[in-house]
């Protein structure tokens, strides 16, 4: 299964589908990519994400493992980007986090955090009042310090599924939609009406693949879009608070992306008037500006995650299951993609990725 040309079937077209499709096209394999909705991606965990590439904030709950890949894919995002067929509204202005003077012992654990497991001095600038009134304007005088990360990107995330789709499409990659794959098999792709046969089968469902993963789990993400005339951030803010920390996260033409809950649950439904009040009156503590905002949207979607919130690439002759992103996909989606087509490839699993593959 080693040879150079491959036809490659893909199920699950969010984010990691997307870009191993890519991927994998750019290398020489013939690939086709299905997926139950539409080429957007609505419906996908990908198009409710915030999209941002924050491998140091993340360590606010996750591992320096995470850190690491996100690291590796933070280099290859704006390469990536420019080889795609249409614009994306990307940036590369850092993250600023802050707290309310009570709450300053979160900022106070994060700063820890960062500095045991992301050793590098020039990653993190701890910031007074007066040097966060000159990265974010509009929070002058609201908070008597903070920390920032100049190396952390954001990008639109639905512009980035959309250009992808588009890429897909000029760089020669089937993509068949509308098509609910019922059985995914070493070679095989079925949806109860035909049967599509492959040299390998790549399984990137996330949530879909539950029954086949039976220790996938759903963690509940709720969040918000806002136009708000009156607010004018130029890069992500996280709000530090013991129960309710908060993202803001801005898009074009005063935009911002409010974000977001994260519950233990598979329930997908509507955003809840508890959830709602969380986010917003957090968002209305950073900036009072969000006070006119209008409520652009709620959009709810389930991260897949395994028990110890790390990604997994399962591998059997034929079948490869890459799963497991939780918060991170968009973070580490660059990372795990040349991974698994350097696998593809070489038959070796890569020493950077090690510890991700599982052989059955
Ligand atoms: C509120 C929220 C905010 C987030 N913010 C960020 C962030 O800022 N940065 C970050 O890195 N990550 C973020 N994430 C996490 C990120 O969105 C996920 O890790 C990522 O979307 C997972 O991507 P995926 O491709 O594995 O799954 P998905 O995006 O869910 O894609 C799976 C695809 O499989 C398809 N599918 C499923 N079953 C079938 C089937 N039977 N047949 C055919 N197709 C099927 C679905 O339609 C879907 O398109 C956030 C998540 C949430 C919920």
């Amino acid at each position: 299964m080693t040879s150079n040309t491959q036809s490659i079937g893909i199920v699950g077209a969010g984010i990691m589908g997307r870009l191993l499709a890519l991927e994998l096209k750019w290398q020489g394999h013939t690939v086709t990519l299905f997926d139950r909705n539409d080429r957007d991606g609505r419906g996908s965990c990908s198009w409710t994400g915030a999209g941002m590439i924050a491998p140091y904030c993340e360590l606010e709950a996750a591992e320096r493992m995470i850190t690491e890949l996100g690291v590796y894919s933070a280099q290859r995002w704006p390469k990536l980007i420019k080889k795609f067929a249409e614009p994306v509204f990307y940036h590369s202005r850092g993250s600023l986090v802050v707290a309310h003077p009570n709450d300053r012992n979160e900022l106070e654990r994060l700063r820890r955090r960062v500095i045991d497991n992301a050793p590098r001095p020039d990653i993190m600038e701890e910031v007074d009042g007066a040097r966060l009134g000159e990265l974010e304007p509009e929070l002058a005088g609201r908070f008597p310090q903070g920390l920032f990360f100049p190396f952390e990107q954001h990008m639109a995330n639905r512009d980035l599924l959309r250009a992808m789709g588009k890429t897909l499409e000029t760089e020669g990659v089937k993509f068949v939609t509308g098509f609910t794959t019922q059985t995914i098999s070493s070679g095989e792709i079925s949806d109860g009406h035909s049967t599509h046969t492959f040299d390998r089968v790549i399984d990137c469902r996330g949530m879909g693949a539950k029954s086949d993963l039976p220790e996938l789990r759903g963690v509940r993400g709720e969040l918000f879009y806002l136009h708000a005339p009156e607010v004018n951030l130029s890069r992500p803010v996280r709000l530090m608070h013991p129960r309710y920390s908060i993202y803001i996260v801005p898009r074009p033409n005063n935009e911002y992306v409010v974000g977001a809950t994260a519950i233990e649950s598979d329930d997908d439904r509507n955003v809840t008037v508890r959830s709602s009040l969380e986010l917003l009156s957090a968002a209305y503590t950073v900036h009072t500006g969000f006070a006119e905002a209008r409520v652009k949207e709620a959009s709810v979607a389930c991260r897949p995650a395994f028990p110890d919130n790390h990604p997994r690439i399962h591998t059997a002759d034929g079948l490869i299951r890459v799963n497991g992103l939780y918060r991170h996909g968009f973070l580490i989606a660059p990372a795990l993609s040349e991974f698994i087509a350097s696998y593809i490839q070489t038959g070796a699993i890569p020493e950077k990725g090690k510890t991700l593959f599982r052989e059955a």
